[in-house]
Parts: structure tokens; sequence; C-alpha cells
């Protein structure tokens, strides 16, 4: 059975429960999350958050980048919210490859050259946190008075670590 299969029977027991098709489509509590797309992470779960609440945007490592950038700006200026939080998290596959790895894995996989292509791996887990809230808080498009916090999550133990705030 193909996974979707198996989504679309999910599905089915969802929808019929479903009592949350009235909420108002800017989140509820204000915020946006940056996190990584690790399926160990339910950020929902771990943050408290219920439907409707938070704009949570996911890539691999969690990273600021110019398409989380896009997301953040639509989120601030047309949905409401007005505090952003950084999360990244032990174990993170990011931290496992450099670009000229997987360049090369690329290369030989589906034979197109990606040289040059920053896939934003990081080989510092702290310092990647700081790395990307100082993105957030340099950008032209995200304003000053905004408070931006970066964290990280433990898979180990399920606990969130503040890193720094600004
Ligand atoms: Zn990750």
């Amino acid at each position: 059975m193909a996974k979707f299969d198996e989504f679309v029977e999910a599905n089915g027991r969802y929808a019929a429960g479903f009592g949350e098709g009235d909420l108002p489509m800017p989140p509820a509590r204000q915020v946006a999350v940056v996190t990584c797309m690790d399926a160990r992470l339910h950020p929902e779960k771990f943050l408290g958050l219920a439907v409707g609440d938070a704009h949570v945007i996911r890539n691999a490592g969690g990273r600021v980048s110019e398409d989380a950038i896009r997301s953040l700006v639509i989120s601030e200026r047309l949905l409401g919210t007005t505090e952003i939080v950084v999360i990244h998290h032990t174990d993170c596959g990011m931290l496992t490859f450099q670009n000229e790895d997987l360049t090369a894995k690329i290369k030989e996989d589906l034979g197109v050259d990606t040289t040059g292509q920053d896939f934003l791996p990081f080989p510092d887990l702290e310092q990647s946190v700081r790395d990307d809230v100082e993105i957030v808080k340099s950008s032209d498009l995200i304003p000053d008075d905004i408070p931006v916090t970066g964290a990280i999550y433990d898979v180990k133990t399920g606990e969130l670590r503040e890193i720094v705030r600004s």
C-alpha cells in the first residue's frame, strides 16, 4: 500500500472527528517558529501549540534560509505574528555532512553538478542557532522590535534549551 493510501485511511478517521473548521487564518498566539524537518521533532507537542496557534516553518536544519525569510515576512506582514523562535536540535543530520559531500553524492547519483550550492549544513549546533538568529535580526524585512529567540531541542530528553534572545 502506498503511503498516501494509508494517509487517506487515517484522514477519514481524522475528518470524522474534526471540529476546528472555524479557526481564523492569523495564528492565535502570534508567533512564528523556524525549525528542522527531522521526523523526531513534533514542535506542536513540545511547544504546547494547538491547531491555529502558530506558524511552524520547517526545512532541513531549521535554517533561516531565503525561503524561511519569505515565510516569516508573510507571517508578520500579512498574518499578524510578532515574535520569532528559531529551534535547532541535537543529533541533527545537518551536522553529519559538508557541502562537498552532498555535491559529490548528487553528481554520482544524479549526474548533476551542484558545485557552489550551499545546502546549509553546520558543524556547530549552538553557533548555527546564533547565526540564524543573527540572520533574522539583520534582515531588512524583519523589524528590529520583533523579539527573536534561538533554542536547541534535545531529541533524547525532549527538553528545550534557550541559547540566545534578542
Ligand atoms: Zn535536523
